[in-house]
């Protein structure tokens, strides 16, 4: 391949801006290297920035905040009791410990800040080690405006038009309640919105951001105050080796292939393979394809097949974290998550039949569906009906009737 610009020479070369690369930058520039992200689209977040932005820490140490107390050794035997042999007790045991020392790193050296919910439950209460809350966490909101320029090319818009304005997890439990808490709340951050006066006259979304944009930008500002720089419409293409071990990558990058050198190593951080509907085919249960995937359009396996060129193993590639999606009439694909669990609403497959509890965990409901799939039972896609308290309750303008509900997998 012809490279015609010069070589640059880093210390870490990072491909991919989401939330595993823009940490894994922060860490490697903390520890005193150089850095540089690239990005292949022309915006950055990734699916990050369309997700929750939920983290799960066990024993993290915001939950005294919260009256949780917990431990690595029940946090283990969570794990464990979920993930069985599968993956080696080493590295369940080092998320176990060791992810609470991740976020108190982050918190202390990023803009990352990220707070306990007592109320989030861990999916599986018959599993030991099991907590009713506290693991699952919070981002602070953070205003765009801090971004400066690069307000503009954080990836937003999976939920414009369809809110009022943006919440995080904890104000979007409270105003569930449908109490009187919850309409002040309602009120209070209406009226924060209408009066950030310069953004309705431009008719702007709302600038507090919540939720995995809100993790996207405290990254990216963090990488903004270490000046790490970051080039979007930038792919890492080729991954360059001598004598067996990796030393840089092609990055094409302002219409040139540019040859990187990264002294000390690539981290790959590229996301999932969900917009790639030949891997999709290949690896995961039909009927797949890349039509029902609320993931970004950058997932498209390039880490996989990047390291598969290298050599490197794969593995559970049939894997994914499932959720049930729904498409609206603007063609956006949206994950259904907390919507299939409210009262008023049941799921049914195309000959009009329940085939699954709707408020058992997203991932687990996915799977039954394609278990009644493949008894010819026809539940992909299928269908949410629900009555007109659901409707009024729980359902934001965007629900209209007939929705079409399809398996997702955000896979990573
Ligand atoms: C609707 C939704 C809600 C979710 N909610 C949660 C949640 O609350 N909690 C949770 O833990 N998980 C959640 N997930 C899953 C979670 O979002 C992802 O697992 C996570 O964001 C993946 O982060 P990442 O950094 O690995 O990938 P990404 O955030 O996708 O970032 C990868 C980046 O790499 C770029 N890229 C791809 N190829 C190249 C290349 N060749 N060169 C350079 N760059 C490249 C991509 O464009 C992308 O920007 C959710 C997913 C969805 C879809």
């Amino acid at each position: 391949m012809p490279i015609e610009s010069p070589d640059l020479e880093i210390d870490w070369l990072v491909a991919g801006a989401g939330a595993a690369g823009m940490t894994g930058a922060v860490v490697a520039h903390q520890l005193g290297g150089s850095v540089l992200v690239v990005e292949k689209e022309s915006v950055y977040g990734g699916t990050t920035a369309k997700s929750g932005g939920v983290a799960w820490i066990p024993n993290n140490h915001r939950q005294a905040d919260v009256q949780v107390s917990d431990s690595a050794e029940e946090a283990y035997a969570y794990l464990k009791g979920l993930i069985g042999d599968s993956v080696s007790d080493a590295r369940i045991a080092a998320y176990a410990q060791r992810a609470s020392e991740m976020l108190v790193f982050m918190m202390q050296h990023s803009h990352v800040d990220y707070s306990a919910l007592p109320n989030y439950m861990d999916y599986y209460e018959h599993v030991r080690g099991y907590k009713s809350g506290g693991r699952s966490m919070d981002n602070a909101p953070i205003n765009l405006r801090r971004l400066g320029q690069d307000a503009k090319t954080l990836r937003l818009g999976h939920y414009d038009g369809l809110m009022p304005f943006n919440v995080t997890v904890e104000e979007g439990q409270r105003l569930q309640e449908m109490n009187a808490g919850a309409y002040w709340l309602g009120l209070r951050l209406l009226s924060r919105l209408l009066l950030d006066i310069p953004a309705r006259l431009k008719r702007q979304r709302d600038n507090r951001l919540t939720l995995g944009p809100a993790l996207v930008a405290r990254l990216r500002l963090s990488l903004q105050d270490r000046r790490i720089p970051l080039w979007l419409d930038s792919p890492v293409q080729t991954l360059l080796q001598d004598k067996g071990r990796v030393i840089g990558a092609l990055v094409k990058h302002e219409g040139r292939i540019q040859r990187i050198h990264a002294r000390r190593g690539v981290l790959l951080a590229t996301g999932g393979f969900s917009h790639n509907a030949a891997m999709r085919q290949q690896y995961q249960q039909a009927p797949i394809g890349k039509d029902w995937t609320a993931a970004a359009p950058g997932a498209t396996g390039d880490a996989v097949n990047m390291g598969e060129q290298i050599g490197a193993a794969l593995g559970f590639m049939e894997c994914a974290w499932w959720s049930p999606t729904y498409a609206i009439p603007d063609g956006r694909v949206l994950a259904l998550i907390a919507g299939k669990s409210n009262p008023g609403s049941i799921m049914v497959n195309r000959h009009g039949k329940r085939f699954a509890n709707e408020a058992q965990p997203y991932e687990d409901l996915v799977k039954e569906q394609y278990a009644s799939e493949s008894r010819g039972e026809q539940a992909i896609p299928c269908y949410l009906v629900f009555d007109a308290t659901y409707r009024q309750k729980y359902a934001v303008g965007h629900i209209k009737p007939c929705l079409l509900y399809t398996s997702d997998a955000a896979d990573e």
